[in-house]
């Protein structure tokens, strides 16, 4: 599809040319196994350690502190499930009402006692209306049976982040492990985990423009960890399977690369994200930013057009070759707003008309400007049409 101006970056992004060309030897004659003793695989490895130096080198750790998963999904369930397996006395695990469902339906299993483990006692901390986690009701809930904290950085449907600092010393005076999902933080913002309280923490290539099926894990020294994929010797006896080398060596390319545009994420993407947030609030009807909008990720914008539905916008949207996702859940097929918003209290009327933005370092100004001047018929379009567009007041809006 040619002239897609694509604004669903949180949701998968596109390959960057240089890694795919970076991987490319690795589909091709380079195939040999890592593990092998003969030179021909030997040199491939090479490659993995080099990948792994990249990675390390983008969130600030030690190489040997990063185990390559198959996503971030993977990479959040093995950190959760691998802290109950080595603290196996402690039956309390904390998170957060707005987490991914990498994080929550993990979360909600353990709680109903699934896979054969214990009853799991699981808090979700609450986020107030600007998206931002109620510490004070963090501190509240630590306590000595808590074997985990998984709270996520960055929100992928708000882009707010955590206070993952302040988090992670409530965690260390405790003497309890702190995980976070930064699936959407990492390569959007500088981070250096050798100076931050965080034990483990996830990212997914697909979210930083590396192909989809590779993520990473990264384990601080020290930290008890347990294996969820038993195998080979694979990833410091961390990991088994033989490692899927073209993807490693995508994600390695793609963290070079975010490492280098780290800056630009910041200056550039931020700038446009303002641009068309900013035109968005002062053109289109009744509209209004669901999250904080200072602590947030640089290129995330998730706006409300209250009473239009969401779906409704995205189709319209979809036939100007424009792609962004909505806050309803698309996903489920249901009409439920999404979990985040509703823990955001965002009124149902608003929550329902949820659009998010996720610009990327590919986006240009003119493609902005084409939203601008697209979205804000639709919206009044939509509104005219609707049951509650002409007063604007529905008979009873249910705030959730
Ligand atoms: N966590 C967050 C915050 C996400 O946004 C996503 C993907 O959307 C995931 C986890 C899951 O990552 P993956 O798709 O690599 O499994």
């Amino acid at each position: 599809m040619d002239n897609v101006i694509y604004l669903d970056n949180n949701a998968t992004t596109s390959v960057a040319p240089e890694v795919r060309e970076a991987m490319a030897p690795f589909l091709g004659p380079l195939y040999g196994n890592p593990s092998s003793i003969h030179t021909f695989g030997g040199q491939v490895k090479a490659h993995i350690d080099e990948a792994r130096e990249r990675v390390a080198d983008l969130v600030g750790c030690h190489p040997t502190e990063i185990i390559f998963t198959s996503c971030g999904t993977e990479s959040d369930n093995a950190a959760i499930t691998s802290t109950l397996d080595c603290y196996s006395e402690r039956h309390h695990v904390i998170s957060t009402r707005v987490e991914h469902p990498a994080v929550k339906n993990l979360c909600q299993l353990l709680a109903r006692g699934g896979r054969g483990r214990p009853l799991y006692r699981v808090t979700e901390i609450p986020v107030d209306a600007e998206g931002l986690l109620d510490v004070a009701a963090f501190e509240e809930a630590l306590d000595d049976g808590t074997a985990v904290v998984s709270a996520m950085w960055a929100n992928n449907e708000t882009g707010v982040l955590s206070p993952v600092e302040t988090v992670g010393s409530l965690c260390r005076e405790r003497g309890v492990l702190y995980h976070t999902d930064a699936v959407q933080a990492v390569g959007k913002i500088p981070m250096a985990l050798r100076d931050l309280p965080i034990d483990m923490l996830s990212l997914s290539g697909h979210k930083l423009h590396a192909p989809k099926g590779i993520g990473a894990l990264y384990v601080r020294r020290g930290t008890r960890f347990s294996p969820q994929i038993i195998g080979g010797h694979q990833e410091g006896n961390r990991r088994g399977g033989t490692e899927s080398v073209p993807l490693i060596v995508a994600l390695g390319k793609a963290a070079q690369l975010a490492k280098r545009n780290i800056e630009k994420e910041t200056a550039q993407v931020a700038v446009l994200r303002d641009r068309l947030e900013n035109a968005l609030l002062e053109k289109a009807p009744d509209a209004r930013v669901n999250g904080n909008r200072l602590l947030r990720l640089p290129n995330t914008t998730n706006i409300s057009f209250e009473y239009v539905e969401g779906e409704a916008i995205l189709l319209m949207l979809d036939q100007h070759g424009i792609c962004a996702s909505s806050g309803s859940a698309c996903t489920t097929g249901s009409l439920e707003p999404s979990h985040v918003l509703r823990a955001m209290g965002v009124p149902f009327t608003a929550a329902h008309g949820s659009i998010r933005f996720s610009l990327s370092v590919y986006n240009t100004e003119e493609e902005i400007d084409k939203v601008i001047e697209v979205l804000p018929p639709i919206i009044r379009r939509l509104r005219e049409i609707s049951p509650f567009g002409r007063d604007k007041k529905p008979a009873k809006s249910k705030a959730r």
